[in-house]
């Protein structure tokens, strides 16, 4: 695997796609340990732009009905967290006493877990759980738990299979980190 250039910064390879389809599957599988053969038919919320590559792989390895639904929250400008999440798009289906899986694209500070738990409670959510591809582990500083995580990497900026730099880079199958 060769690095990229995105704007005015290099990545290289760090996660490979083999590997992110290996993590995805063994996540799932909790998933369906937890939810197989439950009566309800549970949310999958997609948090957009980031994490629409990572639900879309879940959601075909998924054993029980589940109803999609998006909200499309920004917090990230260039590589680092404004510390603001702004809700650029509110909800998209009505989730009033469902249970709810928060499929993020990757855990940070928590700021946008926070966040999306607060909407959830206000929109009456019965129970909600977060459900993420990447956790940065030395950088969340919430107590919310993160109940299923994917992978986990460091404090480092990363790209691909969903996530941008400045919106470009989604595109890419494998996750590369800023080569500096
Ligand atoms: P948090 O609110 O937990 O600090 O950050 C969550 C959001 O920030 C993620 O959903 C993602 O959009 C963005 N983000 C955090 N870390 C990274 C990263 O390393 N690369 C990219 N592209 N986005 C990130
Ligand atoms: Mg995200």
């Amino acid at each position: 695997m060769e690095k990229v250039r995105l704007y005015d910064k290099t990545f290289r390879p760090f996660i490979p796609n083999e590997k992110i389809m290996d993590s995805i599957a063994k996540t799932a599988e909790k998933i369906n340990a937890d939810f197989r053969g439950c009566e309800d038919i549970p949310i999958l919320l997609c948090v957009l732009n980031g994490s629409i590559m990572f639900t879309a792989e879940l959601m075909q390895m998924l054993e029980f009905n589940c109803e999609l639904v998006s909200i499309k929250l920004t917090s990230y400008e260039g590589t680092g967290s404004t510390g603001h999440v702004k809700q650029a798009m509110g909800l998209t289906a009505d989730i009033r006493g469902r249970r709810v899986i928060i499929v993020e694209d990757i855990v940070d500070t928590g700021n946008t877990i926070v966040e999306l738990k607060r909407i959830l409670e206000e929109h009456g959510a019965a129970e909600s759980k977060v459900c993420t591809m990447l956790f940065k582990p030395d950088s969340y500083t919430k107590d919310i738990p993160i109940d299923y995580v994917a992978m986990e990497i460091p404090n480092d900026f990363i790209v691909g299979f969903g996530l941008d730099y400045n919106e470009i880079g989604r595109s890419l199958r494998d996750i590369y980190i800023l080569d500096e």
